[in-house]
């Protein structure tokens, strides 16, 4: 013992776990060397590593975790008390019950609780608080004060429930429960204490057996007479007996396969070490529930950490507020890792998204962060703006941004966007100025990829004050219901991309209210870019006019014309 080993970077799953290894370690408090492309460990911090491990994600996750689900309702509890239940009104009773059914209750009795129950050593027979554990419900003609003894006698019975949760024990072995099925089961399955069969019931003692002793027996080995290469280090191994199925959704289910050809040789294997570095991808990649985000930045391991420990950071404050923009972390942490180095000579960088059992990548080029950079005002603006698609609410911050990952324009998301403003206006949550904001976005975005060149005047507002001023003139001859079919016809010019009928329809207007075409159409003719960004523009203003009262500092809307 006391050798140093060295783990270098490779791909992006690898380095996941490199990042995760790190966490785990230095969680400890154990010296790690972080260099360029590695980092380097002695054999001596694998002592104990699986408490290490248990312990990064109890702690990291700790809100999220269930256990801790249970016992924050000490605080209520004590509350209460103090006060001599003298503010406990209907309401109070109402979140106690669907504290007891969904949170106490359920948990309690939960098969992952049950088995971690065998593992901790109390006189307190858990089961039997539990089945006495009962919602109360306020009779007609009752009062909250004639329910009272009810109430407190649950609450002596939850404080017990509490007590028990808050052992030692139970944290270790109700905390390791929650975090192998909330967290760890999304980097990997089926295998050690995640194999349904396992006959090691203590997680930390399985965890130790299959990924630590295997490692440091590794160690100890004179390897000079191996004959097999790691598929990720190219240590030397014995034999091909660690695949990588045991990985999520990677590729690398090699077991189904060899399972049909007898004499398969699969040549993805890895050694005992890398092996115990892929465990730890859970502890690399930020989960927010059953959705991950890992920043693959290769440039150096010191970046990798930084960035991805951001990202974690950042989900783990916006944990309750924001569930659906899981973006946000993400550009937040952005903005604050790169903001110096987007001058500079940053490389693309590779993201990876964990969702419904899957990996999916983008690249976060150099064009994309900068205009998330760049666009952060309008951006902010956008976080409460949203609309309903069936039964499905879309948040128009997350849509842009996966716009910008995926390297795509906005004029698709602007088309549909005004079509619901004007087909399904209380299923919009934005105003028209929202819509601005995103062609800003888009202007930059364009700009960005080499198109749009020569736009130096503001043709977004130029378009946009010929609409509203547009939307007057119908108004004072008192047509202003004409304007949502006109909006209809300029829309689906626009959608397919037809100058001439669009003209065709602003003619006829212009003509209507005897003027004259405002110079900025001129502009659309040259190019298709600038003919979608000037005409959404427009149709914005036609649409929706000036509001009156209304800045376009406004975030969300939520009065809907
Ligand atoms: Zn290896």
């Amino acid at each position: 013992m006391g050798e140093k080993t060295r783990l270098y970077m490779e791909d992006w799953l690898y380095n996941s776990g490199l990042v995760g290894f790190y966490n785990v370690l230095k969680h400890a408090e154990n010296d790690v060397v972080i260099k360029q492309n590695y980092i380097e460990f002695e054999s001596d911090a694998l002592v104990g590593f699986e408490k290490k491990y248990f312990n990064y994600f109890i702690d990291k996750y700790k809100d999220t975790l269930s256990l801790n689900k249970i016992i924050s309702f000490e605080k209520f509890i004590l509350h209460h008390e103090e006060n001599n239940f003298e503010n406990f009104n209907e309401k109070s009773l109402e979140f106690t019950n669907k504290y007891i059914s969904d949170v106490a209750k359920k948990q309690i009795k939960s098969n992952s609780y049950k088995s971690a129950y065998e593992l901790i050593e109390s006189p307190v027979d858990i089961l039997g608080l539990e089945k006495n554990l009962k919602t109360i419900n306020l009779k007609k003609k009752q009062e909250i004060r004639d329910i009272l003894p009810e109430i407190k006698d649950i609450f002596d019975l939850m404080k017990q429930v509490i007590k028990y949760m808050k052992l030692e024990e139970s944290r270790k072995y109700i905390g390791a429960k929650n975090a192998m099925y909330s967290v760890i089961k999304n980097g990997w399955n089926g295998v050690c204490f995640l194999n349904p069969q396992t006959k090691e019931k203590d997680m930390y003692i399985d965890y130790k057996c299959y990924f630590i002793d295997p490692t440091i027996e590794y160690l100890n080995t004179d390897k000079s007479k191996f004959k097999y290469s790691c598929f990720s280090c190219n240590r030397k191994m014995k034999d091909f007996s660690n695949d990588l199925s045991f990985l999520n959704s990677t590729g690398f289910d090699v077991s189904r396969k060899s399972s049909h050809v007898w004499d398969f040789q699969n040549d993805i294997a890895v050694c005992p070490i890398c092996k115990l570095v892929y465990s730890c991808v859970p502890a690399g990649i930020s989960y927010l529930y059953d959705k991950g985000i890992y920043i693959n930045d290769n440039s150096s391991m010191r970046n990798a950490i930084a960035i991805n420990n951001k990202i974690h950071m950042g989900i783990y404050r916006q944990k309750d507020e924001d569930k659906k923009l899981t973006y946000k972390a993400l550009v937040e942490s952005i903005n604050e890792e790169y903001n110096d180095k987007i001058k500079y000579e940053l490389a693309d960088i590779q993201l990876v998204r964990y969702e419904d059992g899957k990996y999916r990548f983008n690249i976060l080029s150099k064009n994309s962060l900068k205009v998330i950079k760049d666009s952060e005002d309008d951006l902010n603006k956008l976080i409460n703006c949203g609309f309903k698609e069936i039964n499905t609410y879309f948040n128009v911050y997350e849509l842009v941004i996966d716009r910008l990952l995926n390297s795509q324009n906005m004029f698709t998301l602007i088309q549909k966007m005004l079509h619901y403003k004007l087909s399904q206006p209380r299923d919009s949550y934005y105003h028209t100025f929202h819509i601005t904001r995103i062609l800003r976005i888009n202007i930059r975005f364009l700009k960005g990829v080499g198109c749009m060149k020569g736009v130096y005047k503001d043709i977004v507002k130029e378009g946009n004050d010929a609409g509203e001023k547009l939307r007057e003139k119908y108004r004072s001859k008192g047509s202003v219901d004409k304007l949502s079919g006109i909006s209809y016809r300029l829309l689906n010019s626009l959608k397919t991309n037809n100058v001439d009928s669009f003209m065709d329809t602003l003619l006829n207007c212009y003509m209507y209210v005897k003027s004259s075409v405002p110079e900025i159409f001129l502009d659309t003719l040259k190019d298709e870019d600038k003919f979608k960004t000037i005409g959404y523009a427009f149709v914005a203003g036609l649409i929706e006019g000036r509001k009156e009262n209304n800045t376009d500092n406004e975030n969300g809307g939520k009065d809907n014309e």
